[in-house]
């Protein structure tokens, strides 16, 4: 079995699960398939050894995204439960504190182990294991699990696979390497039903999503010859798509494709926080360019080809200051 990372952080981190006994699992906001497959495959792999261990899923989250709803997470908790300060909060995926809506876990007296791959983790556990190496939390999550000896039943090797799937695009992004191939062939080994999964991921998709990225890719806009693709979608695209926040996942790899882009943006409208505010979502499909030193400018964060943040810029503010941030980056 490949290992990675720092060992030693690795092994302290199986310590900590070892000897805990009750648990409470957490990821970030607006969760995605490694948050969700990490969240689900952590907690059932303490079940596995005999823990108290529960998942927490933020009720301004629900319904969770359709692609994921068939994961058993049913018994998720949305309420941090009362005996909060008694059990270690195992963070995954998340790159830091504020990325998890609830305020419950903001109390010093938390006990918190981060589990994390993004290399701008702000590492505010009690202890971190955080591998930007991995391609994927849920690689983390699969490599604990051999240091804690368990056996992952078909439940827990499929959570882990929408984790990997999800975050390396179906192994075509940088983030593939041999070592996401390797646990590929593990999972499958442990019951995973390929065509399954990606018919559960991938297709089924609600006919308000097609209308939604029809939407989204009528109202591309290219700016400097290009090199930055960009989209917007509305509350009343949304509305009149009949389409659920999450919908937009996915528009943006459109974006991406486009000949010549370098960066390409996704702008949406945040309508269950009900702010006003929009949230931005990047990606590069240039290797010159880190699209999270973008992200961070304003607050946010993620992978060199993956980023976002939120913004009560306006679009024209918004474009102006992408360009010069994309135009700084390609000199
Ligand atoms: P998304 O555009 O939501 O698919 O996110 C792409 C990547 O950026 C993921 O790794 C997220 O964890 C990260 N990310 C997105 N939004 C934020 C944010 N507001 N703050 C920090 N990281 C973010
Ligand atoms: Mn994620
Ligand atoms: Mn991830």
């Amino acid at each position: 079995m490949p290992e990675n990372g720092n060992s030693s952080s690795r092994q302290r981190a199986i310590e900590e699960l070892q000897s805990a006994e009750k648990l409470l699992v957490v990821t970030h906001e607006n969760p995605d398939g490694d948050a969700l497959g990490s969240l689900l495959a952590m907690r059932d792999i303490l079940r596995a050894l005999g823990k108290d261990a529960e998942a927490f899923i933020d009720p301004r989250e629900l319904p969770l995204p359709q692609e994921y709803r068939f994961l058993p997470l049913d018994d998720a908790l949305h309420e941090p439960p009362a005996d909060l300060e008694e059990r270690t909060v195992v963070f995954v995926d998340c790159g830091s504190l504020e990325r998890n809506p609830a305020d419950a876990f903001r109390n010093a007296g938390v006990h918190i182990l981060n589990i994390d791959h993004h290399h701008d983790n702000t590492c505010f556990g009690t202890v971190n294991l955080v591998d930007p190496t991995a391609s994927c939390t849920a690689e983390i999550v699969w490599e604990l699990m051999y240091g804690l000896g368990v056996e992952p039943t078909p439940e827990i090797a499929e959570a882990l696979y929408v984790g990997l799937i999800t975050d390396t695009g179906r192994f075509m992004y940088e983030n593939t390497g041999p070592r996401a191939h390797l646990m590929a062939a593990a999972l499958i080994d442990f019951g995973v039903n390929v065509p399954g999964m990606y018919r559960r991921v991938y297709e089924g998709v609600p006919y308000g999503k097609i209308a939604l990225l029809a939407r989204g890719l009528a109202k591309t806009k290219r700016y400097d010859d290009g090199r930055l693709t960009v989209t917007e979608l509305d509350a009343c695209d949304f509305a009149e798509s009949g389409a659920e926040e999450s919908y937009s996942e996915g528009v943006i790899d459109h974006l991406r494709a486009v000949e010549g882009t370098a960066v390409a943006a996704l702008v949406r409208a945040r309508i269950s926080a009900g702010d006003g505010g929009r949230k931005v979502s990047l990606r590069a499909s240039d290797d010159r360019v880190d699209v999270s030193r973008i992200a961070r400018v304003q607050g946010g964060g993620g992978h060199r080809g993956a980023a976002g943040f939120t913004t009560s810029m306006g679009w024209d503010e918004l474009v102006e200051f992408l360009r010069g941030e994309v135009a700084e980056q390609l000199q």
